[in-house]
């Protein structure tokens, strides 16, 4: 089938190379020169694996290409796919659909003979109703149907997740439209990945309740972790313990500094005012995203305490800048938080981050910047973990002791057993983990300590599912 798909960023670029794979024709097309630029020569603009193979096999292949000018790409098409950003509108956090509204106009003036056009970018519900009209009022002559089809896939397993999907949604009571989109997807049908038909409004609304959910999730274990460090309890052990139930699974349940990234916080912020403007307020949702944005701050703090209660005058290494690993997406990060959070107690901060310096750069004012985790620890007053690139799973403990010149570790992602970071004589802080920076516990005048025969060996928990 030809292929058109307006916005090539993490989700038009992932989608469009894998449709190609499955043997579609398809054009990207991007408004942003140098963006199109680099991908024809071969260059990826965003982090992510297996991209690059992926892109240059079909463009190989003659399935895959780049265009700033979507005018011929659009015309030829029998899908289109809206895959632009939608983000926080500024101030008020309602998704900002001015991108979407913009290539609906595009696509209007350009689409010949039936098309189908697919909102593949996270909307409110009822966007596509809007689309439809300003599409039908452009050219009321057009033959065409609006489609939702919103997109699950993961930063950092974008690929995988697009070809294995959990399940396809796709939002349409046109019978035309779904037999296309059938078409489309039939590569995955045959494997047998779940396709579910729902109306467009709900299609819209299960991509914004996903979201919601799993952030919903990751707020919960994240305030069940402090309260962990306050009564003496191990958040892993409480997760594991949950988590084997079937009816809550064991994912998106590893405490840390909280949710980030280019989905979760704009996305439970839209949700909130959709359900505000049709007087039916998510109270959890407001809670959840509430309970979010201060932790990501409340990180900052938990450095300083673990630094004796002030930074001023300290350096701090950072290992990790994204908001998760596998990608180079700072968006709303939870490192961006934290570094203003030090930077304002005093402290000078170095980072290093295997992908995600670059667009940190753009971001972050005042951090240098590390060409490897030793070098970025070297004569720092403490080092803290932010993000679990597996880079920093397994580091030479031996060596980042004699690199630190206070032995502070701050582990946000439990990446480290407590016992043997403080046996090593490290001053140890971590995520809902008794530790000796934490030990005690009261309650009615009861107190306990650190349990002496703790043994995290028995709890091993799984390197993160990515967010
Ligand atoms: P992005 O910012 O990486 O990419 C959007 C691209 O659209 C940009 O390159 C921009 O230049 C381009 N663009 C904007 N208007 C255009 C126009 N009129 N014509 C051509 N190009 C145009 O965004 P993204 O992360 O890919 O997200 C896109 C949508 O998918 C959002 O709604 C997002 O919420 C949703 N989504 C994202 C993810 C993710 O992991 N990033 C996952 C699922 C869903």
């Amino acid at each position: 089938m030809r292929v058109a798909m307006i916005g090539t960023g993490y989700v038009g670029l992932v989608s469009g190379a894998c449709f190609a794979d499955f043997g579609h024709e398809v054009v990207c097309v991007d408004k942003d020169e140098a963006k199109i630029r680099q991908l024809e020569a071969g260059k990826m603009p965003i982090y992510e694996p297996g991209l690059d193979a992926l892109v240059a096999s079909n463009v190989a292949a003659g399935r895959l290409s780049f265009t700033t000018d979507g005018g011929a790409a659009l015309a030829n098409a029998e899908i289109v796919f809206i895959a632009v950003g939608t983000p926080s509108r500024r101030g008020d956090g309602y998704a900002d659909l001015s991108y979407v509204y913009a290539a609906a106009r595009e696509i209007a003036e350009a689409i010949t003979g039936y098309t189908v056009i697919v909102t593949k970018s996270t909307v409110p519900v009822g966007t596509g109703d809007e689309v439809e009209r300003i599409i039908r009022e452009t050219r009321p002559d057009a033959d065409f149907a609006v489609v939702s089809n919103p997109e699950f896939l993961r930063e950092g397993a974008a690929i995988g997740d697009f070809k294995r999907p959990d399940r396809i949604v796709i939002g349409t009571d046109n019978l035309q439209a779904s037999a296309k989109m059938q078409e489309l997807y039939r590569p995955l049908y045959l494997n047998q990945a779940p396709i579910l038909f729902t109306s467009r409004r709900s299609a819209e609304l299960t991509k914004y309740a996903a979201n919601a959910f799993l952030a919903s999730k990751i707020a919960f274990i994240n305030e069940i972790a402090d309260l962990c460090e306050h009564v003496g309890a191990h958040v892993q052990e409480v997760a594991r313990g949950i988590g084997l139930d079937n009816r809550v699974s064991p994912k998106f349940l590893n405490a840390g500094p909280g949710y980030g990234g280019s989905c979760f916080p704009k996305d439970t912020l839209a949700l909130i005012k959709t359900a505000q403007d049709y007087g039916s307020p998510l109270r959890i949702i407001e809670a959840v995203s509430a309970v979010n944005d201060f932790r990501k701050r409340a990180m900052g703090r938990k450095v300083i305490a673990a630094c004796g209660g002030s930074v001023r005058g300290k350096l701090i290494a950072l290992l990790g800048l994204a908001f998760k690993p596998n990608t180079d997406d700072m968006r709303a990060a939870p490192s961006i938080d934290i570094v203003t959070a030090l930077q304002d107690g005093g402290a000078r901060v170095r980072a290093y981050d295997p992908a995600a310096m670059e667009q940190s750069r753009l971001l972050l004012t005042d951090v240098e910047y590390a060409d490897d985790p030793y070098a970025c620890i070297e004569g720092a007053d403490a080092l803290v973990i932010v993000t679990e690139w597996n880079a920093f799973r397994a580091l030479d403990l031996d060596r980042v002791w004699m690199a630190l010149n206070e032995k502070v570790v701050v582990d946000l992602r439990n990446v480290y057993r407590s016992d043997e970071m403080e046996g090593r004589g490290f001053v140890y802080a971590s995520v809902g983990r008794p530790t000796h920076l934490n030990p005690v516990f009261e309650r009615d005048g009861e107190s306990g300590g650190l349990d002496t025969a703790w043994d995290e060996t028995l709890f091993v928990v799984p390197p993160q599912a990515a967010e």
